[in-house]
């Protein structure tokens, strides 16, 4: 019998339990970490097995507290075309993955800025046609509001000239009355979606794509993630997908599986329900729209679209109504909210709830990019659990003036005022909308800047924190938004041994490195799942 099953040693393990803590060795037993200290103490314990690290950077493993697992799948089946930055890129791009789709898929893109492309405007019929004229063609922008499609995609959705959409606006016509091929919203499940068909058909082309995208989760160092369904999943059909696949020892990260589905009614299930892999976690629900398609409630008119207010999904009563009738269930709610006018109604609903219950209940806002003066003051009140995309800020340093101008765009994720007013602050990347890839948002939080970019333009630089405070967002505080801070979040005895192997210091490289940081090993509950090759 061994004191422990294994010793990693020779390691700098920052603790993130105090800034500047490191430990340089820890010993593992049933998962959890069993001691943490010197590489002198652990070599008098026995152990089942001892793994050097070389000296190289340990941080606790990172947690990701606002994405979509399913979506993501999804969209690793499509053109990544987040990076293009014209449209011939586009067309060469989409080409070469037409060549090796069966005959009746639609070529499929996805990711694109309008921003980056230098013709700045969507792509056209015509252009797509390039790709291929008896396909169907679809490219879609990384936030899914708007969709450009061929020829082809036109004339199987039945849009010609003539056509009248439900809604006006929501497809573009050429002055001779043909549709351009660009089309928008709903257009997509109502016309495009059942003439397509689903991305991953089947029960087993699902459970293959969730398969591969849990492993590249280890890959860039998440050891857990808060998913979100979309509004077409199932999210039965994978729940019982990653239960199928932790029986198969194919899950290497934990899951928390967040829903808009009334599951506290329909079966009863609360938040927090589950085991150490797979767990119940948040009720979600919507305020607004987002920010780029300007559907985002502002107390104000739009910079760039006068009049235009955003949209509010639900009154005050009702959302009152629902984040109160969520609780009663004992289900968290976590609540979309990006705009003023969307946090200002979130903000009272938890206020209402507060009054209301009896119990300490943590209240979850995602995104809140738009807070206005006062909600930062009444949040302090609230047992409120801020979830932000600090990765947006490399879409935004240059679209936030357009849409908000520039007074307002000095008050847009202000992350440090947050965590200055006592705030939690969690990290994510809201995948698909971003990569999954945790170093990126840790050197936009500290930098205000876009990663691995020449010129330096930053947005409310007086909003930057330090990169303990960023690496917190994704450790220690997203574990507390789980409820797990007792189970993970930092490198501390009695905790799951998750941890990520990095390969370099990111406390010690000049801060616009960060997001260069790659993963030698991620470690969960003990075991290696993930090693990078020599
Ligand atoms: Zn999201």
């Amino acid at each position: 019998m061994h004191d422990v099953d294994k010793i990693y040693r020779n390691g700098k393990f920052y603790t993130m339990e105090k800034e500047g803590e490191f430990a340089e060795a820890v010993a593992v037993r049933d998962g959890r970490f069993v001691f943490v200290g010197s590489d002198e103490e652990a070599a008098r314990l026995t152990a089942g097995e001892s793994i050097d690290l070389g000296g190289e950077a340990v941080l606790p493993g990172m947690t990701d507290t606002h994405m979509h697992l399913v979506m993501d799948c999804e969209a690793r089946q499509r053109v990544d075309l987040r990076y293009v930055s014209s449209i011939d890129e586009i067309v060469e791009q989409m080409k070469e993955k037409d060549r090796m789709l069966e005959e009746g898929r639609w070529a499929q893109g996805t990711g694109l800025h309008i921003e980056r492309l230098k013709e700045g405007r969507f792509p056209d019929r015509y252009e797509l046609d390039r790709i291929s004229k008896d396909r169907p063609v679809l490219v879609q922008t990384y936030c899914g509001h708007t969709f450009m499609i061929n020829s082809k995609a036109l004339e199987l959705a039945g849009i010609r000239k003539g056509f009248l959409p439900p809604v006006d606006g929501l497809v573009d016509f050429d002055e001779k009355g043909e549709p351009t091929g660009i089309v928008r919203e709903g257009i997509y499940n109502d016309l495009l979606l059942p003439v397509m068909g689903p991305i991953l058909p089947t029960y087993e082309s699902k459970k293959q794509a969730l398969t591969e995208e849990v492993m590249e989760c280890a890959k860039a160092g998440l050891t857990c993630v808060s998913t979100y369904t979309s509004y077409s999943g199932d999210p039965l059909e994978y729940l019982h997908q990653y239960k199928e696949l932790e029986e198969e020892r194919k899950l290497p990260i934990r899951v928390i599986l967040n829903s808009s589905a009334p599951l506290a009614r329909t079966i009863g299930a609360v938040t927090g329900i589950g085991n150490d892999k797979i767990m119940l976690g948040a009720k979600k629900l919507f305020s607004d729209g987002s920010l780029s398609s300007r559907s985002a409630a502002l107390l104000e008119e739009y910079q760039d679209e006068p009049g235009n207010y955003g949209v509010l999904i639900h009154d005050q009563e009702e959302m009152n109504r629902e984040v109160q009738e969520a609780y009663q269930y004992g289900m968290e709610v976590s609540i979309h909210a990006i705009g003023d006018r969307a946090m200002e109604m979130v903000i009272t609903a938890i206020e209402n709830a507060v009054r209301h219950c009896k119990e300490k209940q943590r209240f979850r806002i995602i995104h809140a990019m738009l807070p206005s003066k006062g909600h930062i003051e009444r949040m302090k009140k609230l047992p409120v659990i801020l979830d932000v995309q600090p990765v947006f800020l490399r879409n935004w340093i240059d679209l936030c003036e357009e849409r908000i101008g520039r007074e307002r765009a000095k008050n847009f994720l202000p992350i440090r005022s947050y965590m200055d007013a006592g705030l939690i602050v969690t990290g994510g990347s809201d995948a698909p909308v971003e990569e999954i890839n945790p170093f990126l948002g840790i050197e936009c939080a500290v930098t205000r800047s876009v990663p691995g970019k020449k010129e330096k333009k930053s947005l409310g630089v007086e909003e930057s924190i330090s990169v303990f405070q960023a690496v917190s967002m994704f450790t220690r505080n997203a574990a507390y938004c789980t409820r797990q801070e007792k189970n993970r979040g930092t490198i501390s005895v009695g905790k799951y041994a998750d941890f990520i192997v990095l390969d370099q210091d990111i406390f010690a490289v000049p801060s616009e490195d960060i997001h260069k940081t790659g993963i030698r090993k991620t470690v969960v509950g003990g075991n290696i799942v993930y090693e990078r090759e020599k």
